[in-house]
């Protein structure tokens, strides 16, 4: 169990530990966006910002089947694209993105996606997480990104006690060891998704509790 002065070497070993653990319980944990090649992941990233991936599942068999191709999206009006996300949440400004990203990829990446985290991170709609996510689904760089269920089961393990993204991906860097960053980060997403839920944890259940400083948390009511 881990304390707030926990020793590094302590952290880290407990760190491995809750993914083995992790690993051994659903060694079928990976991402549960669909999609065929880069242009596809880049896209189904991007879209499944606030929206499950379940829902951009559902849209993206059409959407992809349209635009198979930087250009398509670049020679599409956004009115176009939104008919094709409109169940999808902020489905305008993604529809605007996706044209955009079209033209960018088309006019500097010879229609392209780039592998590399800081160029994936330039283009239109795809922020340093999506770019994190891309780049480790392409096998291109290793990286930790952290999305929303990172972040509340770094802070409930222990693992960090950051509020910001970056910074908590700074510190699971250091917790973890480099080869078990991608294993990591599909883990925790699972976990969090089927066990460690926002509003309900299900710490009777969870293969980690002895390993959790936060085991039998529960969410605060609204006063
Ligand atoms: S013990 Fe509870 S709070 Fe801790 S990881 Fe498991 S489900 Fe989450």
């Amino acid at each position: 169990m881990a304390t707030k002065r926990e020793p590094v070497e302590q952290k880290r070993a407990r760190a491995v530990e809750i993914i083995t653990r992790l690993d051994g319980a659903m060694p079928e944990a990976k991402i549960e966006l669909d999609y065929r090649n880069p242009l596809e992941l880049v896209v189904a990233v991007a879209l499944s910002a606030q929206t499950t991936d379940k829902r951009v599942n559902l849209v993206t068999p059409a959407l992809f089947a349209r635009f198979p191709t930087a250009a398509d999206y670049a020679q599409a009006t956004t009115a176009e694209v939104e008919g094709y996300i409109k169940t999808v949440g902020l489905f305008r400004n993604k529809s605007k993105n996706l044209v955009k990203l079209g033209q960018v990829l088309t006019e500097r990446h010879g229609g392209e996606v780039p592998t590399s985290r800081a160029e994936l991170a330039e283009l239109p709609g795809v922020g340093n997480k999506t770019a994190g996510v891309v780049t480790i689904h392409l096998g291109a760089e290793h990286a930790f990104p952290v999305d929303t269920h990172i972040l509340r089961l770094s802070k409930r393990l222990g693992l960090s006690t950051k509020s910001d993204p970056d910074d908590v991906e700074s510190d699971l860097r250091r917790v973890f060891p480099e080869e078990l960053w991608f294993k990591a980060h599909q883990l925790i997403i699972w976990h969090g998704r089927r066990c460690c839920d926002a509003q309900r944890p299900e710490c009777h259940r969870c293969v980690v509790a002895d390993l959790c400083p936060k085991k039998g948390v529960k969410k605060k009511k609204k006063p």
